[in-house]
């Protein structure tokens, strides 16, 4: 479990956007993001969440469908 970082995914609005999945994919750094179960979704790969840079591009990609969350201050 992730200690420094949540990752939220809101699948019913990355599903939404034809190639927003592939593109979350790719866009992170740390690859905290895969392929989800159904077509067009992602899922967060949580040993990695605790890499995640704060580089913002996720939510540049999707503003509404990801939220990167700080566990502490
Ligand atoms: S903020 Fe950057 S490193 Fe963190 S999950 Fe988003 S793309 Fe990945």
């Amino acid at each position: 479990m992730a200690m420094f970082i949540r990752v939220d995914v809101d699948n019913n609005i990355v599903e939404k956007t034809a190639g927003l999945a592939d593109k979350l994919v790719e866009v992170c750094p740390v690859k905290i993001f895969k392929p989800g179960p159904q077509p067009s979704a992602v899922e967060v790969v949580e040993e990695n969440v605790d890499e995640c840079t704060l580089c913002d591009l996720c939510m540049q990609a999707s503003p509404k469908g990801i939220r990167v969350v700080k566990l502490y201050e």
